[in-house]
């Protein structure tokens, strides 16, 4: 029987994915309206995630990950096309990243609903992975502690980092709820949690790995309910 939950944050309770795919496709933008060469958008999308996984290897998924890798896929389009690297350009791209971390994103239809429902039947725990002042930020501005009793925020999540937010509980009776198949799905399935998949309108390539066993898959937060015991 499971007897605690514990949710992912972004693009699981909250709606972060189309934030920051507005400043992709913001970036996209402005690389093509600079660069005569350019003018597929998605070439761009495309170059500038063979980028922005470099980048995570090299620096983690630090806050600066984000614009780094806008700046770094403009250095590579001066480079290839022979531009000048202007510090205004860069300093524009580094903008268009940053600008995602000032907005505080809104909740999924029916998550807090669901929250309300759970947070009387389970112990709800957060699992968040990202930059402590800007989950925090989060947390604080929807009173997220009106339905959690725990926080827990990582610069990454694998194995390690989820079995340290088990206990007092056995793996068996925790459930856990997220968008990420390499973050929530497949460590909690190596721990022997019961894991439940989110799908997001806004999938990144840095969540997608493959696994192995099969698992639950929902579209919408109020499905989690028929996935409980
Ligand atoms: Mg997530």
């Amino acid at each position: 029987m499971v007897r605690r939950i514990i949710f992912d944050l972004d693009d699981t309770l909250l709606q972060s994915g189309k934030y920051y795919n507005r400043q992709l496709d913001e970036f996209a933008n402005f690389v093509t309206t600079n660069f005569a060469e350019l003018d597929s958008e998605k070439d761009v999308l495309k170059r500038y995630n063979l980028i922005d996984q470099k980048v995570i290897e090299e620096v983690g998924l630090a806050r600066e990950h984000f614009p780094l890798s806008m700046v770094k896929t403009w250095q590579f389009y001066c480079d290839r096309f022979d531009y000048p690297e202007r510090k205004e350009d860069l300093d524009r791209c580094r903008q268009i990243g940053e600008a995602v971390y000032e907005i505080i994103p809104e909740p999924l239809p029916g998550a807090f609903e669901v929250l309300e429902q759970l947070s009387e039947r389970f112990d709800l725990l957060l699992y968040t992975m990202g930059d402590v002042e800007i989950q925090t930020n989060k947390i604080r501005h929807h009173r997220l502690d009106r339905w959690f009793g725990e926080f827990h925020i990582f610069p990454y999540k694998d194995v390690k980092t989820l079995s340290c937010v088990l206990p007092p509980y056995p793996p068996d009776m925790v459930s856990i709820v997220g968008d990420s198949l390499r973050g929530e799905v497949e460590p909690a399935i190596e721990l022997g949690l019961r894991p439940v998949h989110i799908k997001s309108d806004f999938p990144w390539n840095y969540h997608e790995v493959d696994v192995s066993a099969d698992y639950p898959s929902i579209s919408s937060l109020p499905e989690l309910l028929q996935y409980l015991p």
